[in-house]
């Protein structure tokens, strides 16, 4: 189904002239042309026509903004202030990313394709959330002291207590899905810390980050504090390589974290990668059919798909497969497909042409192993990167859909008669960032809970993400932990004093 779009957001002249004008490297506090002289096409997935160009960042430029971070840390200018004056700083970001959120959501509607709503309420205000939040850690950054026992010289009394410190210079490099929430998820906890950052947003969306710079430094973030480098790979190496970068927080593809770790240890550079995921929904045979679907489509169909968390893998128990893969297709068949800045399209465009080629690909790929599609899966003849949500069974679990990570809507199912072998299959796979588990069964749940490799697990729910509630993989989704106390533990060194008295 088409949505009608007769609802369609109008993009205001505040972002239409953000759009067209001549985007530059932010570096030290200032807009620069860079040295590169090539440039990145910036495309619209909801036409596929160019919507702007940005500087494709060479490793000179990324050498100019790592450089003016590591003077703005050396300077103290950030990490010496009051840390209740840097709290205020971040608190004052939040108020203004607030105060043009409209903005900051047609932005990345436009540019990543995401629907309005998701871009007002996630990319906007959960971020806002996650600002406000993360800004309070400023203020709590604490280490502990010790009882020590050293012996010499006899009768000799010491003091032992630990400090936690900013790590320095953070390379921050963001994927395309959540452009300016997983920006700010790295940017906000490193200056919490008092650390100095450059942020590499991804090629395919560059733009808020962009915004960002400008709102933060309008803030009160001092220059060279926060910069931003636009560029592709050629950048994003030449920053995990930089011998000055002393602590590198990269979301992406397990591909390319695998790079990026492999790069980072040459300089013992500290890193933190949040990968990729093929989550699994184990639902036992006690769910409620009609309670289920709406909160299995949003956590498969969530942003096409194109979640890190996303539910790819639903296994169900065989006694309820027919009744709840049937009640999904019938659901996710009707969503109505069209453009983000129409609040009523349910199924928007993927980010890019290629994007949407890899997830058509895969669909096929599927299909030619025997699956069947109870929806979906087609890619419209319309202007725009779409493809269909897609509920596929009559696969086995060593099928390539059910084991590469497709990062669409896309979702396979597969039936199971014994728990145990659920959650087998489940944990069968190199990844392990999120799971869900359905049931009404409370001592099912907390009984299966412990047997599920993966860094968050959901009961009854797939998706929620709090600021508070540690975020990570196991396995081949990552090293390390966003959110909570975890994010300022991964921009601070530990340093232990010991005083003789
Ligand atoms: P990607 O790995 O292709 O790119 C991520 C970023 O790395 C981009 O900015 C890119 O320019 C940069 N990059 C590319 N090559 C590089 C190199 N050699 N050195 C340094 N940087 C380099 O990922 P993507 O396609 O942008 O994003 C989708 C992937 O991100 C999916 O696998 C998804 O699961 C994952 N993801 C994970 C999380 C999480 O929190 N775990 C969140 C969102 C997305």
């Amino acid at each position: 189904m088409e949505s009608q779009g007769s609802g369609m957001v109008a993009i205001s002249d505040e972002v239409a002239s953000f759009v067209a004008r001549e985007h530059g490297l932010f570096i030290d506090g200032g807009w620069h042309a860079g040295q590169s002289s090539a440039r990145l096409d910036v495309f619209g997935p909801a036409t596929g026509t160019r919507i702007a160009q940005v500087i494709d960042a060479n490793a000179a430029d990324v050498d100019a903004a790592v450089s003016s971070a590591a003077r703005a840390f050396e300077s103290g200018v950030w990490r010496k202030l009051r840390p209740a004056d840097r709290e205020r700083i971040l608190l004052k970001l939040a108020d203004a990313l607030e105060a043009n959120g409209e903005t900051f959501a047609q932005l990345e509607t436009l540019n990543q394709g995401k629907s309005i709503n998701i871009a007002r309420a996630v990319e906007v205000g959960a971020t806002v959330e996650y600002i406000r939040y993360m800004a309070g850690w400023a203020t709590k950054i604490t280490g502990e002291t010790m009882d020590v026992s050293i012996p010499f010289p006899p009768g000799a009394r010491f003091t032992a207590y630990t400090r936690r410190e900013p790590v320095g210079v953070v390379a921050g490099i963001v994927p395309w899905n959540f452009p300016l929430m997983i920006a700010v998820w790295k940017l906000i906890p490193a200056l919490a810390s008092g650390c100095s950052i450059v942020i590499k947003p991804s090629p395919e969306t560059p733009l808020t980050a962009l915004l960002l710079a400008r709102v933060a430094s309008e803030a009160g973030v001092p220059p060279g504090v926060f910069n931003v480098v636009t560029g592709g790979a050629v950048a994003g190496d030449a920053l995990v390589r930089h011998p000055v970068v002393s602590k590198i927080s990269f979301t992406g593809s397990t591909r390319t974290g695998k790079l990026v770790g492999t790069a980072a240890v040459q300089n013992m550079t500290r890193f933190s990668l949040e990968l990729g995921g093929k989550n699994p929904i184990v639902m036992l045979d006690d769910v409620d059919a009609d309670q289920v679907v709406q909160g299995v489509l949003a956590g498969a169909f969530f942003n096409q798909g194109q979640v890190c968390a996303a539910a790819s893998r639903l296994y169900v128990h065989r006694s309820r497969f027919a009744q709840i893969t049937d009640a999904l297709a019938a659901a996710a068949g009707s969503m109505t497909l069209g453009p983000g800045l129409d609040p009523a399209a349910q199924i928007n465009p993927l980010v890019s042409a290629r994007h949407r080629d890899a997830v058509a690909a895969s669909i096929a790929r599927g299909r030619a192993e025997g699956a069947t599609l109870l929806c979906g899966g087609d890619t419209p003849d319309r202007d725009g990167y779409y493809v269909k949500p897609a509920v596929i069974t009559g696969v086995a679990q060593d099928a390539t859909v059910a084991r590469e990570e497709i990062f669409g809507p896309v979702l396979v199912a597969i039936p199971f008669d014994d728990t145990a072998d659920a959650i087998r299959m489940a944990n069968d796979t190199p990844y392990g960032l999120t799971a869900s588990l359905w049931t009404n069964d409370l001592k099912a749940a907390l009984n299966l809970i412990p047997e599920i490799q993966a860094g968050t697990v959901w009961v009854n729910c797939h998706i929620p993400l709090d600021p508070g509630m540690p975020f990570g993989g196991f396995k081949q989704s990552g090293i390390g932990r966003e959110f909570g106390r975890q994010a300022i533990d991964g921009f601070t060194e530990l340093k232990s004093v010991c005083i003789a008295h």
